[in-house]
C-alpha cells in the first residue's frame, strides 16, 4: 500500500485531502500541531517549522510516496502594523515548513525513483494582497521551490507540483470579516466559496499516473478569480 503524508491534515484542506486519499486507497500518516479526529489514519503531533523535529518524525515514519505540503497560517496586518513575530511566524510555518519536511522526505523518493510532492500555495501567492504581505511572501517563496525542486528531482521520476487555492471555506477563512468574505465572491465568476473536497479531488488527480507528465506547475482552484 503506498503511503501518503499531509500535513496539517488534522481539520479543513487538509481533513479532506486525507479523507479522499484514504479512499484512494492510500495509508494515510497525517502530521498536525492541533488534535486528529480521524480515523485509520497514522497521527503524529509534528510542528512542521522544527527541522529537527521534522527529521526525527521522518525516520519513525519511514519512506513515503506521496508528500503534501499543506500545513499553513495566517496573520494579516498591513505591513506597518505588522509585528516582527508575524512576519516570522508566517514565514517559518507556510515556507520553511515546506523546505522542512521535503527536505526530510526527498532523499527517500529519489532513492525509489518514484515520488509525487504536492504543495498548498495560493493566488495571493501569484496577485498579492493588502493586508497579507507576509502570507503573500510565504505563498510566493512555496511557488519558486516548487518550480526548483521540481527541477532537481525530475529526472529520478519525482514530480513536484503546487497548488493555488482562491477562497476556500475553512476554518481559516470563517474568521475573515463579513465585509472581506462579500468583496471575494463577489469577485469569483463562478459565485461561491471553493470546498476542501474540490481541492482533495485536484490532489488526487496530480499524485495519480493519470497525472505522470505534469510538474513544476503551479495550478490555480479559484473559481476564475485569477486568469
Ligand atoms: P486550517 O487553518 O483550517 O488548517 C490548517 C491546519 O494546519 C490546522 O490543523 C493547523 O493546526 C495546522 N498547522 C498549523 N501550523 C502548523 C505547524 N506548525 N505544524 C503542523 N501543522 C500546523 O487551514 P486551511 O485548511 O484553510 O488551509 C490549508 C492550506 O491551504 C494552507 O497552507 C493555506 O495557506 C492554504 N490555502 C487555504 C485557502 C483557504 O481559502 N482556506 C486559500 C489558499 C490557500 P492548528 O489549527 O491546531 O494550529
Amino acid at each position: 500500500m503506498k503511503v501518503a503524508l499531509i500535513t496539517g491534515g488534522a481539520r479543513g484542506i487538509g481533513k479532506a485531502i486525507a479523507e479522499r486519499l484514504k479512499n484512494d486507497g492510500f495509508k494515510i500518516v497525517i502530521w498536525d500541531v492541533g488534535e486528529c479526529e480521524l480515523k485509520d489514519v497514522s497521527f503524529m503531533k509534528v510542528d512542521v517549522t522544527s527541522f529537527s523535529d521534522v527529521k526525527k518524525a521522518a525516520k519513525k515514519v519511514g519512506d513515503i510516496d506521496i508528500l503534501i505540503n499543506n500545513a499553513g497560517i495566517s496573520r494579516d496586518q498591513l505591513l506597518l502594523r505588522m509585528k516582527e513575530g508575524d512576519w516570522d511566524k508566517v514565514i517559518s510555518v507556510n515556507l520553511k515548513g515546506v523546505f522542512n519536511c521535503t527536505h526530510a522526505f526527498l532523499h527517500g523518493m529519489i532513492k525509489k525513483r518514484c515520488g509525487r510532492i504536492v504543495n498548498l500555495a495560493s493566488i495571493i501567492g501569484l496577485i498579492g494582497n493588502k493586508g497579507q504581505s507576509n502570507y503573500s511572501a510565504s505563498k510566493a517563496g512555496v511557488i519558486g521551490f516548487t518550480k526548483s525542486i521540481a527541477r532537481e528531482v525530475a529526472s529520478r521520476n519525482v514530480t513536484c507540483n503546487a497548488i493555488a487555492p482562491g477562497y476556500i471555506a475553512t476554518e481559516m477563512t470563517v474568521k475573515l470579516p463579513n465585509e472581506v468574505k462579500e468583496a471575494y465572491l463577489k469577485s469569483i465568476p463562478l459565485g461561491r466559496a471553493g470546498t476542501p473536497e474540490e481541492v482533495a479531488s485536484l490532489i488526487s488527480f496530480l499524485i495519480s499516473d493519470k497525472a505522470s507528465y505534469i510538474t513544476g506547475q503551479t495550478i490555480n482552484l479559484d473559481g476564475g478569480m485569477v486568469m
